[in-house]
């Protein structure tokens, strides 16, 4: 029963999260479950489309990228062992293909969406991508205010850290100390606050907790 309760709450509020993303441009719905967004993914993104993934664990999580790679689909991204040049050959490939699929760090209740990245590839794609971008975003990212997302944006550098190796400040620190070191992964940040001009979005607001 207490379960059925958090799906329907989860209901409400992605409902009302999709308005203010309809709101300031972006297309978006809400789906209960991975499975769902999944679904969603593979029908919106054609199967001739080539598609950049840039640093998401929640578009691995809900297996979308093997979905897509046994489907045919294009895959640019820099993920696994590579060379720092392929790695950055890598990332102008996902910022150049038909669909950027991606996560964010943080969506606000009124649909502005934030993200912190250090190599910039990530914000550029999300405001420069040359084709669709397309996010899918957990419910555990939601967040009441810019504050309340930019704070939410930071937390999450910590498990990124780790899974990638880099020992920031935070991860010494246990907590954000705004860190100006060589470490940083906090270089730049992107409010989207409307859908940018010539830009074409899709955002998927997923009932279920997914990446950090
Ligand atoms: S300590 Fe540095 S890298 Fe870590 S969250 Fe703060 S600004 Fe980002």
């Amino acid at each position: 029963m207490e379960h059925e309760n958090v799906i329907k709450a989860n209901e409400i509020i992605g409902g009302d999260v999709v308005k203010a993303l309809n709101r300031r441009g972006f297309e978006a719905e809400y789906v209960p479950t991975g499975q769902d967004a999944l679904k969603r993914i593979l029908e919106i993104i054609p199967p001739d489309a080539s598609v950049g993934i840039p640093g998401t664990v929640t578009v691995r999580d809900i297996g979308a990228l093997d979905a897509l790679k046994e489907r045919g689909n294009i895959i640019y991204q820099h993920w696994g062992k590579m060379t720092p040049q392929e790695m950055r050959e890598a990332r102008f490939k996902e910022n150049e293909a038909d669909v950027f699929l991606t996560s964010a760090n943080a969506l606000t209740r009124d649909g502005e969406i934030i993200n912190i990245d250090g190599t910039g590839n990530r914000v550029a794609g999300m405001a420069w991508g040359r084709g669709l971008v397309l996010f899918v975003i957990g419910i555990n990212k939601l967040a009441f205010d810019l504050a309340d997302g930019l704070k939410r944006a930071k937390a999450a550098t910590i498990p990124n850290a780790v899974r990638q190796n880099v020992e920031t400040a935070c991860v010494k620190a246990g907590h954000c100390v705004n860190c100006l070191n060589d470490e940083s992964m906090c270089r730049a940040i992107l409010i989207l606050n409307q859908a940018v001009k010539g830009r074409k979005y899709h955002v998927i607001i997923i009932g279920e907790n997914f990446g950090y």
